[in-house]
């Protein structure tokens, strides 16, 4: 049972969403700290608060910002949280990364990073707000007009959640995604495959597999703006910069929220959360809830096809 600061809340966990920074930890792509509890998506009820966090009250049902930022430092003071120079210090830092996280029946959090949901939205729905707010992130910087095109490289839960995006703009949206298995799903949500070969090209392109700067390059449309959102660490690809030049393309780099936690709460009714989690696993069968998702335990890699886009583990 973690010990709650004055500053902190305490937070029962109903349900915490597996998130593909979860899945490159635990293969060893993206590193944590060692023996620190992972999960960053989570929902809940506040059980006790420390004597200078007033408010929440018990039984409150709420999500929290999983970034623990200084506060003080050029990018907090600028708006840009996420670029905390002080994270990993001082008590900052991440949630599921170097300060325990979600995948438990308890965490700890300070007050100020938690938000209050309304009664209408499921505890699993809700962990979509994360992802939803890193989403914003980049979305808020788009500029989107009338009758524009998007393509989304990588239709996992964050291409699903970047298309229903589009969606309410009225924009039309195309996908690349290598699984037969995820194609046919996003095709659910109005998604167009194309799997790269639409010739005209996209006002928008979001590569939210980390792994497609080329292939977005490539889709992108002269004058439009190409979105980099999947994390990969250590993945490299070879460019012409000089395409990028010739066709006036904007590149996005989006990670993380930033300051969009309460845009998210209040989109998050809007979009088809509840279509994207396809599995929910009770906090002990925490092995089988990343095997769904194609993990080997033996071997430290994703092995397996997988049938799941959304997995939630709800202690
Ligand atoms: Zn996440
Ligand atoms: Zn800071």
């Amino acid at each position: 049972m973690p010990a709650v600061l004055p500053d902190e809340v305490l937070i029962r966990v109903n349900c915490c969403g597996i998130c593909g920074s979860d899945l490159k930890i635990v293969s060893g792509i993206m590193g944590c700290l060692d023996n620190i509890v992972l999960g960053h998506e989570f929902s809940g009820v506040i059980t006790s608060t420390g004597n200078k966090a007033r408010r929440f009250k018990i039984g409150d049902m709420v999500v929290a910002d999983p970034t623990l930022t200084c506060g003080n430092c050029e990018f907090c003071l600028d708006g840009k949280q996420n670029l905390c120079k002080n994270l990993g210090t001082g008590g900052n830092g991440e949630l599921g990364v170097n300060i325990n996280g979600a995948f438990a029946a308890f965490v700890k959090i300070r007050e100020s990073n938690v938000y209050k949901l309304s009664d209408n939205i499921s505890f699993e729905e809700a962990t979509l707000v994360e992802p939803l707010a890193c989403i914003l992130n980049g979305f808020n910087r788009l500029n989107i007009k009338k009758n524009q095109t998007a393509c989304i490289i990588g239709l996992g839960p964050t291409g699903l959640i970047w298309a229903e995006l589009f969606r309410l703009r009225g924009i039309k949206v195309f996908g690349v995604e290598k699984s037969e298995f995820r194609c046919a799903f996003a095709q659910k949500f109005g998604i167009t495959i194309c799997q790269g070969d639409e010739s005209n090209g996209f006002n928008f392109v979001i590569d939210s597999s980390g792994q497609a700067f080329e292939l977005g390059v490539r889709l992108v449309k002269p004058a439009g703006k190409l979105v980099l959102f999947g994390m990969s660490p250590g993945h490299v690809e070879k460019i012409e910069p000089f395409l990028i030049a010739q066709k006036n393309v904007d590149i996005l780099g989006v990670n993380m929220d930033s300051g969009t936690f309460k845009q998210a709460i209040k989109l998050l009714p809007r979009i088809r959360g509840k279509d994207i989690i396809t599995h929910k696993f009770g906090l002990k069968d925490y092995r089988e809830a990343f095997e769904v998702l194609g993990y080997d335990f033996a071997s430290r890699r994703f092995a397996r096809e997988s049938t799941a886009v959304k997995v939630v583990i709800c202690p």
